[in-house]
């Protein structure tokens, strides 16, 4: 035993990733008290030892760091302070660390209320999708005041393996709004090609190798390699969460007085997939629409087992 102390964690937002990320806190030795709108993702969590908060102001009063890991801004402002909000029972020495993917903008502010009561609050949101938040191998891009981060690291550490203090409080959100800009633009680029491969009458599969092996190689194709080549598109990551991000990348793109023509298009392509009532497809279902344009299908045109190598 040390004397030091072990945080006792809250975690609100048991969904794709914060479900195996609770795990992985659980699995680490943490004492962790869970809550989400879903009865049946806290029960999971109960039966494998987690505590159970009925409100996120009660999470936050049994815990002394509470992670949020929820859909979009208005969910987060509403765990945070909404009616029984986590910041009513912010206090000195309290520290929140919001995972989600926000609004930088929204993320400065609820950083500015939890300072207020004397607490300290940091923007992390994650990259790596579930295969990186079941793996805990996640890349965690944060920000907030050097204390703040030094205190929340440890317990990162059991979340993920790249973790950058990126600068002050909304710089972990403007870090993400990158990221899913680079990530929205490749999923499309990655789905053109293996469209106009497929119309003109050559094997996706071979495609995608060869792809895999030189300058076009993506991470993207790694691990949407399956969805793409096989037509199914479980998320994953949502359509209606990358929309999202995309539409918090072109707010601050307004705000900051940059333009993003290439961004902007994706979105629309994806605001036609939720308006197809794709919306809850994995990202990588974007390949369905330049399809529907093409009218060709990817999956139809791959002849041999979508194997990772070539023969
Ligand atoms: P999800 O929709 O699967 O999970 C969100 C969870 O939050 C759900 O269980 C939902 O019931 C719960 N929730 C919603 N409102 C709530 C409230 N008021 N109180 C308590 N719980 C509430 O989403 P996800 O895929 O886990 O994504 C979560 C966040 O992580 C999003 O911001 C997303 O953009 C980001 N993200 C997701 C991925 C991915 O690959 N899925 C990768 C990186 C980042």
């Amino acid at each position: 035993m040390t004397s030091e102390h072990r945080p006792t964690i809250g975690f609100i937002g048991l969904g794709i990733m914060g479900r195996p990320m609770a795990r992985n806190l659980l699995a680490a030795g943490y004492t962790v008290v869970v809550r989400d709108v879903v009865g049946a993702a806290v029960e999971a969590l109960v039966a494998e030892g987690a505590g159970q908060g009925a409100t996120p102001r009660e999470v936050a009063e049994r815990t002394d760091i509470l992670i949020t890991m929820l859909p979009d801004s208005p969910e987060v402002e509403a765990v945070y302070a909404g009616p029984d909000g986590a910041l009513e029972a912010a206090r000195q020495g309290w520290l929140a660390v919001d995972m989600s993917s926000i609004s930088p903008t929204v993320a400065r502010g609820l950083a500015e209320r939890a300072a207020a009561a004397g607490a300290e609050m940091l923007d992390a949101p994650v990259s790596g999708g579930d295969k990186g938040a079941i793996a805990g191998t996640l890349s965690i891009m944060v920000g907030g005041s050097d204390a703040a981060y030094r205190r929340a690291l440890p317990v990162l550490g059991a979340l993920g393996k790249t973790i950058v203090h990126v600068g002050p409080s909304g710089a972990g959100q403007v870090a993400k709004v990158c990221n899913q800009v680079v990530v929205a633009v490749v999923i499309e680029a990655v789905s053109e090609a293996l469209v106009l491969g497929a119309k003109a009458g050559v094997d996706p599969a071979r495609i995608a190798d060869v792809l895999q092996g030189g300058l076009a190689a993506t991470k993207v194709l790694e691990m949407r390699r399956d969805n793409i080549l096989g037509g199914h598109y479980d998320p994953g990551f949502r359509v209606r969460l990358h929309l999202k991000d995309l539409k918090n990348a072109l707010e601050l793109a307004r705000e900051a007085g940059v333009v993003l023509p290439t961004t902007a298009q994706v979105e629309q392509l994806m605001q036609r997939m939720r308006i197809a009532g794709r919306g809850e497809y994995d990202h990588s279902g974007l390949v369905t629409v330049l399809e529907d344009l093409a009218g060709v299908r990817v999956c139809d045109a791959v002849e041999g087992p979508g194997a990772a190598t070539a023969g």
